[in-house]
Order: structure tokens, then sequence, then C-alpha cells
């Protein structure tokens, strides 16, 4: 990651802070010091000889870092590769057998492309679902990369849909304590560990639940799985366990507020009350649920309730990009047809990328919005290029970086305080190299099929 300035002053056009009340400012800099904000100072009192970066942004615009709280690192190679199939035939024909091909360079180029194409898209802090082998590649990545976030071992000791693709429950028990014990707080808590069973047809009861009580000794910790994606899903699953799926998470005690469920597309009354008084979170996905022709999820039902709701990519193969401008205008768009053009506006769809990734997270003392104390995880974006409006007042801001920008309009990234990416340069990987590596490990993994 790139060495890190003690003390740098950052001067923007303007800074949407997403701070609880909303507050835009313009005409002060930003003091970061020891990869903290440390204060808002008025243009006209800046003593630029304190520092040792002044970065005059002229007309970029300063946001917080993107939240992405549902990625899949280890999918990113096989972008391409899995089209035009319903979530179950997607799991079972494409992505199994795949990643279950993963070595460890594989693994390691898919992470750093990811981490990449992330970085460079204004994400900042990721919630990802790991893969069966090898978590400590993709952990060890995400530390020496500067991203923040959480990753831990996807978790599979039953697997119908493609029996190669899985472990025991035992081998899964001892896996994962060893991995949360050498990564979880690493990177001076930077790096968290999240506890990834797959999803309820890929997990016993026991794998759930005894996931479940080793996360309390990990404070801090994600319980991170998929639930009520598609029909398909949830008629297999009331087959099984004559229950809707998150009522089976209910029974078995593995639903609170430090659990993300990603999707919850199809879901009863009841498994929304029960998602309301667990203060369970949920990450929404809609390019995801669009492609696999999953379902429109009731998001604008589950921000009535007071459910969490905040955004995810979800994996590469499908999508097929990682970018939170494509998410954040979809889970707008497409809830507008059936709720009203009033419903989604980008305000909320702002925060939910943003503050509301960080709170589901429990990360909201740190990131999420632009506040003196918080961490300096920032981002420079463009609002004035030729696709964004003409007009000067702020009114237009949201809907600007919500429906006008794309991964394009990102300049330069800071995590921690440190740059990642500066004037649409990565500072972490050289992108050629790793586009090459990663072409070069497909092509062995497919053949090891
Ligand atoms: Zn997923």
């Amino acid at each position: 990651m790139n060495k890190k300035l003690n003390n740098i002053l950052l001067l923007p056009k303007r800074i949407v802070t997403s701070d609880a009340q909303n507050r835009i400012l313009k005409n002060h800099a930003v003091d970061i010091s020891d990869g903290i904000i440390s204060a808002f100072i008025p243009f006209e009192k800046v003593r630029e000889e304190k520092y040792d970066e002044v970065y005059d942004a002229g007309h970029l615009t300063l946001i917080p870092g993107f939240v992405q709280t549902h990625v899949h690192l280890s999918q990113t190679l096989f972008r391409g590769l899995a089209e035009d199939l319903p979530l179950l035939d997607w799991l079972r024909l494409k992505i199994f057998p795949f990643e279950n091909e993963h070595n460890k360079e594989s693994l390691q180029v898919t992470t750093q492309l990811s981490i990449n194409e992330l970085l460079m898209g204004g994400t900042t802090t990721i919630l990802d679902m790991g893969t069966l082998r090898h978590g400590e590649v993709v952990l060890s990545e995400m530390i020496s990369s500067g991203i923040r976030g959480f990753s831990g071992k996807c978790l599979i000791d039953i697997n119908d849909l493609y029996p190669d693709f899985k472990s025991s429950l035992k081998v899964e028990i001892k896996d994962i304590l060893s991995l949360a014990q050498n990564f979880h707080n690493s990177a001076e808590g930077r790096i968290k560990y999240s506890f990834s069973p797959r999803f309820v047809l890929s997990c016993t009861e026991e794998l759930l639940k005894e996931t479940k009580e080793i996360m309390k000794d990990f404070p801090g910790s994600i319980y991170h799985t998929h639930s009520s994606e598609s029909v398909d899903e949830i008629n297999e699953v009331r087959r099984r366990f004559n229950k809707e799926n998150i009522e089976y998470f209910d029974s078995i005690g593995v639903l609170d507020d430090h659990s993300v469920l990603a999707h919850c597309v199809h879901t009863s009354d009841n498994e929304r009350k029960m998602l309301k008084d667990r203060n369970t979170r949920i990450a929404h996905c809609p390019s995801a649920n669009l492609k696999l022709g999953s379902g429109i999820a009731p998001i604008p039902e589950y921000l009535k309730a007071g459910i969490s709701v905040t955004l995810g990519a979800d994996g590469a193969p499908c999508n097929n990009n990682l970018s939170i401008f494509n998410e954040m205008r979809l889970a707008s768009l497409i809830q507008k047809p059936i709720h009203g053009a009033e419903t989604m506006d980008a305000k909320t769809i702002f925060r939910m990328a943003t503050i509301e990734g960080a709170k589901a997270l429990h990360l909201q003392d740190e990131i999420g919005s632009i506040e003196v104390g918080k961490k300096a995880d920032l981002v420079l974006i463009d609002l004035d290029s030729c696709s964004n409006s003409y007009t000067d007042s702020d009114s237009a801001v949201y809907s600007d970086i919500v429906f006008s920008s794309t991964t394009e309009n990102v300049k330069s990234v800071m995590v921690d305080g440190g740059w990642v990416v500066k004037e649409r340069e990565s500072l972490i990987y050289d992108q050629r190299e790793i586009i090459s590596k990663g072409k070069e490990e497909l092509k062995k993994l497919l053949k090891r099929l």
C-alpha cells in the first residue's frame, strides 16, 4: 500500500459529508492527520506550510468512500463465463465448479483484480463472502492492498448441487477458528473476520449454529450469508425444513444485529417482522437479482419497516461488474415503476452506499461519513463532467452521484489517509500486469475442470 503521509490537506470544491444533517460544505479544506479527519478549515485560514502534502482538488467533490456489504472477490475471474442462467443452475453448472478449481495463484489474482476494480470505483470498504479454500490468500491480499473490510472462509458442508465443492463440519470449524484468530482485527483493525456460511442449502444446522457460537469469541465480526434470493431456492428450503428461509434462520438462533443477509428478495410478512425484531441487516444487490432473474426485493417496504438496507455488487459473473454506481442507480430505478416516482430518492440511496453501509457493519464510528474524528476513507469525484448536471447549486449533488456518474467520475481515493488511487492511477496494482496474470490463471483453471 502507498506509504502514508502524516499530515495531508485536501482542498475540494465541496464536501458531501453524509453526516446526520447531510451537510454539504463549501470553501473548506480537510485536515487529515495520521489517517484521521482532524479538522475542517475555511480556505482563508489555511496555513499550507504545516502539511506534508497540500492537494488542491480544484473542481472535484469530496465524498465518503463507498461501502459494499456483499461481494465475492473469488468470482471476478469468472466474469462473462456464467451467462443467462437462474441462480441454482448458475451455481451448479458454473460457479461451484469454477470456485472448486481455485488454487492459491488463481485466488490471489482474482482478489487483486477485484480489489483494483473496487478501489478504482471508489469503494473503500467491503464485506466479502470468500470461498471454500485458501481463505488466508484473500485476507492477506486485502491487508496488503490497503482496502478496508471483512472476509472469511465460505462454509459449505453439504452440496447437492455440486458434491465435489464442499468440506466437512469438523474441517470447517477448525479452519474458521484458525483464520479468525490470525486475521480478525489485523492491519490495525482495518481487516476483520466474517463468518460466511454460503447459504442454507449448503450448510448443516450444526455448522450454522456452531459458527454463530464461535463468532461470540470474536467481537466485531460479522455473520454473512445469502437468504431468500430465488423462488427455486425458497421452495427447496420449504421442502427441507417446512419453513421460510428467514424463519428457519431465526429458529436456530443465528439472526441478530451482526448478521448480514444478502438479497432477501422473497420474504413473508412474518419474516420481515423477524428481520426488524432481530435488527438483522440486508445487503441489497439489484444487478444480480435482475441478471439471475431472481426478482425485485421489496426494499421500500423494508425501509418503511425500519430494517437496515445496504448495497453490494455481489459477484462479477452475475452483474457483470463491481460498480457501486450501477447498484445505486438500479436500487432506485427498479422500484419507481412499482412504488411511484417519489420512492428511493438519490439522497436515500447515497446514504445506503455510505453511512448506512458503515452502520450495518458496526463501523459507523470510524467511517461512512466525513466528520472530524473519523478515518480518512475518502473519494474525490468529478461532478462537473459533461455527463453531469450544469447547475452550480447543491440541489443536484445527490442525483449527479447516483444517476449521472459512473466509476469513471472517480478520480482519487484514499483509505486511512493513504492514497490508493490518484488521478485515475492505481497506486496499488499495475493494472496491465494483473489483467495478464488473470488471463493466464483463468486459462489454467479452466484446464483443471
Ligand atoms: Zn452473493
